[in-house]
């Protein structure tokens, strides 16, 4: 039985073979060394094609059609199906079931909007999807957890980052926050120090794959067809108005209207209708430790670093999980293909394009600092140890195992700007036009899920010009 298999044996085989702390360095090495002499490891030859050869005329035919089957593509097909009910709606999924990607891979925190600019998507959108999501899951009977959570400053440039980050999440509309010193963090969190912290005792945990399957079911029962294993690789123009969608594996399927939710290859997908090229996605991987079972006790709810300002990431965090585990993470380093879990999942052809991206050379540049203390940390866990002893001092070395690790869809211009806030596209063209685009969703799109598929919704029968 390897380490891994003990800390959680609930945890799938195929995460556990992802996961990058626990690789033997000679795999790591026996990558590299192919991929210098052109050995792409893992054949991701993705076509991205905008005419295809020939087109099936008996091919099922949808009203609509949904394309990704993680938490975003199933909430906003859900929405669709329940308002509009004498509509054929479909769902098509790459991997044969689903919340495989983001949504299966992520902390299971319910947000409730604290960190997000003051009118921006994100703000809007998680603050409503809180309250949306805490509705659903108690009409639908899914468990969860309100077990609320701390940001913690410990040192004085990190309490006035504190106070700002308070009088942000208050013009948020953040229910019953509240600054507490170090003696009443005490009482929150006994075994955690600071010098002031936010508390937030609304914020929760839940499983996100459960909550898609939820989805899911709503979507079928109002009359939804779902398609697993079916890889778009191509749109074109069929008869009566409708739109071919080609699949990898050479099926067709037909819709009068498209909308596409594809999380990590939601670039290329948009591209396929015409859509520019940027944002494109850079993919960031994020691993988790894992508290050993013993020291789970340390840690009662969520307990968060103050972030830095520069990044969109919320920084290495203590997140309990509905199994009992305490996750340690995630941190933020570059895969090496847009499923990258650990050190040895390389796609030559993702990371050509990723390093022919100016983009991504220019945000390498100018934060090499960062990634390079990132990336120390991924591979030393006595450094990770030293960053979140700070929060939790009782912690040793052999209390933090390897974990699993998610892959962060992040979108970013030319310009190395990384794009924070959503981002909703219409595709170009005759065919294009008829498609809505979902380039952009990053955490927490998983808690803001039931109010990006109300925006979605409207922007799609406005677009549209559907009647209800
Ligand atoms: C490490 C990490 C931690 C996070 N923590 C949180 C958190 O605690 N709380 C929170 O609210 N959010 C969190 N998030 C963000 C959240 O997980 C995402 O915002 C959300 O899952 C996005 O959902 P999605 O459906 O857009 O993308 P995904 O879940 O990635 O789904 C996209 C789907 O599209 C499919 N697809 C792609 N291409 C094709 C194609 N050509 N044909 C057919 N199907 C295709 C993929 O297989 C995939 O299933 C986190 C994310 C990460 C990575």
């Amino acid at each position: 039985m390897t380490g891994l298999e003990r800390w959680s044996p609930s945890v799938p085989k195929a995460l556990l073979e992802r996961t990058v702390v626990g690789v033997a360095p000679w795999r790591i090495l026996s990558s590299y060394v192919k991929l210098l002499v052109g050995v792409s490891l893992k054949a991701q030859d993705h076509v991205i094609t905008a005419h295809l050869p020939s087109l099936q005329r008996h091919a099922p035919s949808y009203d609509l059609l949904v394309v990704g089957g993680g938490i975003v593509g199933m909430a906003t097909a859900r929405e669709l199906a329940l308002r509009y009910p004498e509509m054929s709606i479909a769902l098509v999924e790459k991997e044969p079931r689903l919340a495989m990607g983001q949504t299966g891979h992520n902390s299971g925190v319910i947000h409730m909007g604290l960190y997000y600019t003051p009118g921006s998507l994100k703000a809007r959108l998680c603050v409503r999807g809180a309250d949306l999501i805490y509705q659903y899951m108690d009409k639908r009977g899914i468990p969860y957890n309100k077990c609320g959570k701390v940001i913690v400053a410990t040192d004085d440039d990190e309490v006035n980052r504190l106070r700002a980050l308070y009088t942000r999440a208050l013009v948020n509309g953040c229910k019953d926050i509240r600054l507490v010193n170090a003696e009443e963090l005490k009482s929150i969190e006994p075994h955690c120090v600071g010098k002031m912290a936010i508390h937030s005792p609304h914020t929760g945990i839940v499983d996100w794959s459960r909550v898609t399957r939820a989805y899911a079911e709503d979507f079928t029962k109002a009359g939804g067809r779902i398609h697993t294993s079916y890889e778009v690789c191509g749109f074109d123009k069929a008869e009566e108005d409708n739109i071919a969608v080609q699949a990898k594996n050479g099926e067709t399927l037909r819709a009068k209207w498209i909308i596409s939710c594809c999380g990590l290859y939601s670039d290329r997908v948009a591209m396929m209708s015409g859509s520019p090229a940027e944002p494109k996605v850079v993919p960031i991987r994020g691993e988790y430790l894992v508290l050993d079972s013993s020291k789970c006790h340390l840690v009662k709810g969520n307990i968060y670093p103050v972030p830095n300002p520069q990044f969109p990431f919320l920084g290495v965090h203590f997140t309990p999980r509905m199994d009992g585990s305490v996750w340690v993470g995630p941190n933020a380093v570059l895969a090496f293909s847009r499923e990258g879990y650990s050190y040895t999942d390389i796609s030559w052809t993702d990371l050509k394009e990723m390093l022919c991206f100016s983009g991504l050379r220019k945000l390498m540049v100018k934060h090499w600092q960062f990634g390079a203390g990132e990336m120390w940390r991924s591979l030393n866990r006595r450094a990770q140890l030293k960053r979140v002893k700070k929060f939790i001092p009782g912690l040793t070395l052999s209390d933090l195992q390897p974990g699993p690790s998610g892959v962060r869809a992040m979108a970013m211009d030319s310009t190395g700007s990384m794009m924070g806030d959503f981002v909703f596209d219409q595709g170009q063209g005759e065919v294009g036009q008829r498609m809505l685009h979902v380039r952009n969703a990053p955490s927490p799109g998983a808690t803001s899920s039931l109010a990006i598929a109300e925006m979605v919704a409207d922007k799609a029968a406005n677009t549209f010009k559907w009647t209800t």
